[in-house]
């Protein structure tokens, strides 16, 4: 063989080599399920082909000086060349517009005119045994180019740059890795054929290509890092970079959201370390009813489907139909590790943007704990409006803290005494520059999930530390301020440390600070709570035990505790007025507590009849609307000197 052949050889083995290997290994991955992992193997056996037909080509030509009748098979090796190699620009084409997910149903059409070129190159090419317009052999075989070999070149330019442009447009809606990948595969490539065209015995053409898809293999098409290896679908990382890429795209799609409402439970009953197996069983369901690559793991105890069709819209009535599938399953038993275990679940399903409009709004409603009342139901449309409005306070309690948005307000608490002013209760209120001012019993529960409550709580202890040293509570004749506090906070570590450094920090007497909590918690943290509580006292603090009579108070720990005064929760005045029975729980509350030697405080005292009633009953302090609503400090000071001078 010809040195000059020789050399073509090695860039073609070299090629086929490298092509072989993109494909082998993207057969072991199994990464073959969507149309881009097809048109991504597409390309690669167009390079495989060609090179070995290159390859044969070079070979034939270097032995028909022996065996003239190999030109024959020459004259194939060529033709085949050509038809295969007009499929790459195409190719290529087609994977980055489905990458970028530039078609949608309405551009089915257009879709399809895409392939006109294409259509085009095959023609020129399949006449051109009769025509010779592509190329033509002479007698000695010798090879020539003719005019149409310029139009060939022209439409793959054509298809090259628009896919280059869709690139770019597209560019805020890839990832980094996915936007670099196929800018190198883009340069890579047209240096291979900016090469070969210059020097035409260095045939880096196939060669290029067949290395920028190697690039393209491990950073595009490799989906290690939105892969949740242990159950086999797409992981959150992947769900975050599909579903912003779509809302970009200004796409309209589907979710169908999956919450088992019972996990951990099941978790300990089947003895498993972690809750991957259930996961798993559920995800083998999913995939008998939609693809795998439509399947998130989104969270530990939720799934997502995302319902997505380049070709035809999802229908709503489509998603229902697949919640109601999910649905009815879960009204049978589960096999976990051979045990037959019963799942409670919650399914929601929006369409995005119409029910869902943001990302953030997207991961609210995955992450959003659901309501007990919620289970086995299907919720979807305007239902899913609380979950917006959640987001929306979410953001608000967020932002809050460094936004200055907390504002402590102070409810005024009066001894039955000549009704004369005894302290505050500090009230949080949130004012946010979109939702408007903000009530804790909404944002306080949000606060709680989000870990927030904490800054918030050390927030109103500090400014109501700051009045008391300000000496104006003391002049307006106060004994102590209420503060509420969350008892998911004091179950924390150095709960007691972390107050006191606070409180000492500001040098006031503890006994200013009266602290209120609503005991709710189960009996095994209860230890844990009467050592905070007990500690505090110890230092000087005053304690409340809140919300009497909801239902959380337990007798036990009303006496345990030490409690200095017992709030009784307004509900239960309320219900005094409304019939005898109600009556009596007060009046027998009110004997219960005289009798353990604590002082009462009754809330929501409205009108001047509950004044007179609580105050034949012989309760220590009145708090309520019939005195003032909670108010800024500011009109505090105004309501206490008013009343001061009357
Ligand atoms: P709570 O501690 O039981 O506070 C009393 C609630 O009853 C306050 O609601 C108050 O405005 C309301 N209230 C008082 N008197 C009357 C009345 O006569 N009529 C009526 N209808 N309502 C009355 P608010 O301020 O909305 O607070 C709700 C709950 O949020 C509080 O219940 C408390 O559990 C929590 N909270 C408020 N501020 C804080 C805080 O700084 N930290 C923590 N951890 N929780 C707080
Ligand atoms: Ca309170
Ligand atoms: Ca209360």
């Amino acid at each position: 063989m010809a040195y000059g052949n020789l050399f073509h050889v090695a860039f073609f083995c070299s090629a086929m080599i490298v092509s072989l290997t993109s494909i082998v290994y993207t057969k072991l991955q199994k990464r073959t399920d969507l149309a881009q992992n097809h048109i991504f193997l597409f390309m690669n056996y167009v390079v495989l082909i060609n090179s070995a037909t290159c390859l044969c080509y070079e070979i034939f030509e270097s032995y028909t000086r022996y065996f003239p009748q190999l030109k024959y098979l020459m004259f194939v090796s060529q033709f085949l060349y050509f038809l295969v190699h007009t499929a790459l620009a195409p190719g290529l084409f087609y994977y980055v517009m489905t990458v970028n997910g530039a078609f949608c149903e309405k551009t089915v059409f257009l879709k399809k005119m895409c392939l006109a070129p294409f259509v085009l190159s095959v023609v020129l090419v399949v006449t051109n045994p009769i025509t010779h317009f592509v190329y033509y052999f002479d007698k000695n075989l010798m090879f020539y180019r003719n005019w149409a070999e310029l139009v060939l070149y022209i439409i793959a330019l054509t298809y090259f740059v628009v896919a280059f442009c869709n690139l770019m447009l597209s560019w805020n809606a890839l990832t980094r890795r996915r936007r670099w990948s196929l800018v190198y595969f883009f340069i890579i490539t047209l240096i291979g054929v900016i090469i070969q065209l210059i020097i035409i015995d260095i045939k880096t053409e196939l060669f290029g290509e067949a290395l920028a898809l190697v690039g393209v293999m491990l950073s595009v098409e490799n989906e290690d890092d939105r892969l949740d290896s242990a159950i086999g679908v797409y992981n959150r990382n992947a769900l975050m970079m599909d579903a912003n890429h779509l809302l970009i795209k200004r796409k309209i799609f589907h979710v169908v959201c999956l919450k088992i409402l019972n996990m951990d439970i099941m978790g300990r009953i089947t003895k498993l370390s972690n809750t991957d197996e259930i996961v798993r069983v559920i995800s083998d369901y999913l995939k008998t009813i939609v693809p795998r690559y439509r399947i998130y793991h989104a969270a530990t105890d939720t799934m997502l489907l995302l319902l997505e069709d380049d070709n035809k819209k999802v229908t709503e009535i489509e998603t229902m139909g697949i919640a109601r599938r999910i649905h009815d399953r879960f009204e049978d038993s589960w096999k976990i590790r051979g045990v037959p275990i019963k799942l409670s679940s919650v399914i929601l399903t929006a369409e995005v943007p119409k029910n869902v409009h943001t990302l953030g709004n997207l991961f609210y409603m995955v992450d959003s704990p659901m309501p007990k009342e919620m289970e086995n139901r299907i919720i979807s449309g305007d239902d899913l409006k609380f979950l917006i409005r959640r987001g929306a306070v979410e953001s608000a309690v967020s932002e809050g803290l460094s936004h200055n948005n907390y504002e402590v307000y102070y409810q005024p608490t009066h001894c039955v005494d000549g009704l004369k002013l005894h302290g505050a209760e500090a009230l949080i209120r949130l004012h946010d520059a979109v939702l408007g001012d903000l009530y804790p019993d909404e944002f306080i529960p949000i606060a709680e999930q989000t870990g927030y409550i904490n800054d918030i709580d050390d927030f109103v202890l500090k400014e109501v530390c700051r009045f008391i040293q300000s000496g104006e509570a003391k002049r307006l004749g106060m004994d102590c301020v209420n503060v509420n506090l969350s008892v998911l906070q004091c179950m924390q570590k150095d709960f007691v440390k972390h107050i006191l450094d606070i409180v000492n920090s500001f040098g006031i007497d503890k006994s200013w600070i009266n602290f209120e909590i609503t005991e709710s918690v189960s009996a095994s943290d209860y230890e844990l709570l009467s050592n905070v509580v007990k500690e505090l006292k110890e230092n000087g603090f005053l304690f409340s035990m809140d919300d009497y009579g909801t239902g959380y108070s337990n007798m036990h720990s009303l006496f345990e505790l030490d409690f200095d005064i017992v709030k009784i929760d307004k509900s239960i005045l309320w219900d005094a007025e409304k019939s005898e029975l109600g009556q009596i729980i007060l009046e027998n509350c009110v004997h219960m507590i005289k009798q353990m030697k604590r002082k009462i405080l009754v809330e929501g005292v409205e009108t001047k009849e509950h004044v007179e009633k609580l105050k034949a009953l012989g309760v220590d302090y009145l708090q309520g609307y019939f005195f003032s609503r909670p108010i800024t400090k500011r009109e505090l000071l105004a309501y206490c000197e008013v009343r001061n001078d009357e």
